[in-house]
């Protein structure tokens, strides 16, 4: 495959006015093309014409070309992966299947949008002889909202990013969609987008129904959020960057909804029970989700939190022991690199933090690091409870089940929340959910929230700062409604009504 290092604008390959040297982890650098507010226009309004059909398309013209895009990845697959293991420092068989998950959310949007559930059609039938006052016919149903922005995900740079789940969702709902591609990794998104180009080209779709916007300059992403002509934002990235982005598009002379995914540490709760009788296990498996992928998942469980006494000594130690056998990894961008070490570093010099493990590594790597803390100093610093990017446990050993339970109340909104627990923790558990699920998307028990399987149950959002929408969720089918908004039809003749509604008129 060859890349050409430009934006996909509409069916066209352009180069902008200026160019950036991408940063592999491996490989040779290349040069892309700079994006620009004039690019994001010209695909603005590219995504807006196309619109006028796209959005009227059938649901089984857009599950071909959802198929289709997931096809020409396939067949692009080798190239995908070398490239994006290149650039991005993940290991081939974790890109292999980061492929399987996006191809898969293409053909479950597919399937999802065939089936017509996600319409919501209703319909209330004219009353005419009802007193005091005649009832009118109604019908309701989701309609496509209009062209979407994208960001592609520094983390998932295929399953967060170009044919994403984002673009899948909008795809699905009948939006067009404008990518702006993340600097990580520009080649695996050019290839990605060759894969769009060509299914948009054997569908005969309006070929403005999508266009990659390269980043290398901030206002890129500014003009993207603040163009009158594109609708709703999908986001994954930092609740620094989430929030810049957020509150453009809340100040525009007409607010968009913005979708951000932004910071978790996805707290993990050992109740007694279960820490005593396989505290060890725990450990174990607690370091396994806290280094997969360099810690470099939203779902990365950074937080644990114990009643202190032997059993957490004992949990302690063997998560120290298996964190120390694992080594440093190399971190998707040196920025990554540079903002974990911060992290790591704000933690260490906070008061009433220990250290129980920290190492120091190269410019691009991050080796997991350890600290622990008491439930007093955690709900006296409402800095250790926010996100470092990485594979960093803190362990915070409260005082009884009491301060578990303030701890809980004191947390900020999160994507998922883990209780460990066995039979006889049952009543403590009973105490916790009702506060975890005010917190989170998803609650979880047994296990790790690493992992996100994309289904029509997936909850993948929270309260901020988990998301910038706590009623959405950016995995699994439900995603597509960010997409989609009700339109109740009165009295509209039968012939004139949207298609999908008259096959139920
Ligand atoms: P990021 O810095 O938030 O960037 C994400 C995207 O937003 C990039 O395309 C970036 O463009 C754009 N952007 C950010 N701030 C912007 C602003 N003020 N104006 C316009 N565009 C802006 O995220 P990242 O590069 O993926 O990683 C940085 C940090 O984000 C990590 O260290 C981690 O803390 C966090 N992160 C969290 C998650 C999560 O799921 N919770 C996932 C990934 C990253 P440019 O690249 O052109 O700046």
């Amino acid at each position: 495959m060859t890349l050409t290092g430009k934006h996909y604008l509409a069916g066209t390959w352009m180069s902008g006015d200026s160019t950036f040297m991408s940063t592999p982890a491996s490989g040779p650098a290349r040069e892309f093309s700079v994006g620009t507010p004039a690019l994001v226009d010209s695909a603005a309004r590219a995504a807006e014409a196309a619109f006028e059909s796209y959005g009227y398309s059938s649901r089984t013209e857009r599950a071909a070309l959802l198929d289709r895009i997931a096809d020409e990845i396939d067949a692009r697959g080798d190239a995908i992966t070398e490239i994006g293991s290149q650039e991005t420092g993940l290991p081939e068989a974790r890109l292999i299947g980061e492929r399987g998950r996006t191809v898969g959310q293409l053909r479950l949007f597919a399937r999802h949008i065939e089936a017509g559930d996600y319409l919501d059609r209703k319909h209330d039938t004219a009353l005419p002889q009802r007193t005091p006052l005649p009832r009118p016919d109604l019908h309701l149903m989701q309609r496509p909202i209009g062209p979407v922005a994208v960001f592609g995900a520094s983390n998932f740079p295929l399953a967060f990013s170009v044919a994403g789940g984002d673009t899948a969702a909008a795809l699905a709902a009948g939006c067009p969609v404008v990518v702006k591609g993340h600097g990580g990794h520009p080649g695996t998104s050019e290839l990605v987008a060759q894969a769009i180009a060509a299914a948009i080209e054997a569908c005969g779709v309006h070929p403005g129904v999508f266009s990659l916007i390269q980043g290398g300059a901030r206002d890129v992403g500014q003009a993207l959020v603040q163009h009158p002509l594109i609708r709703a934002v999908g986001f994954t990235g930092s609740l620094g960057g989430g929030r810049a982005l957020f509150d453009l598009c809340a100040q525009r002379p007409e607010p968009i909804p913005f979708f951000g995914e932004l910071g978790s540490v996805n707290p993990m709760f050992l109740l007694p029970h279960a820490v005593t009788a396989r505290g060890a296990t725990l450990a174990a498996g607690w370091v396994g989700a806290l280094t997969m992928g360099a810690g470099q998942f939203c779902t990365n469980p950074g937080l644990a939190i114990v009643i202190g006494g032997p059993e957490a000594d004992a949990f302690v130690a063997a998560a120290t022991e298996a964190l120390a056998a694992v080594g440093a990894q190399t971190m998707l961008t040196d920025g990554i690199a540079d903002a974990y070490r911060s992290g790591a570093c704000r933690l260490q010099q906070s008061d009433g933090v220990r250290d129980l493990l920290t190492t120091s590594c190269d410019l691009r790597e991050a080796a997991p690091c350890l600290f622990e803390t008491t439930g007093k100093a955690w709900l006296a610093n409402e800095t250790l409870g926010e996100e470092v990017f990485g594979p960093l446990g803190l362990v915070v050993r409260v005082s009884a089940f009491d301060e578990m339970l303030a701890l809980a109340r004191a947390l900020q909104g999160q994507l998922t929340c883990t209780l460990q627990l066995d039979a006889a923790d049952n009543a403590q558990a009973r105490a916790l959910l009702p506060i975890l699920e005010r917190k989170a998307g998803r609650v979880l028990a047994n296990g790790f929230p690493t992992g996100v399987e994309v289904s029509d149950t997936m909850v993948h959002g929270g309260p901020y700062p988990a998301s910038t929408n706590f009623g959405a969720t950016s995995v699994g089918t439900m995603s597509i409604r960010r997409f989609l908004r009700p339109v109740c039809y009165q009295n509209i003749p039968a012939d004139l009504l949207p298609a999908d509604l008259q096959v139920c008129a």
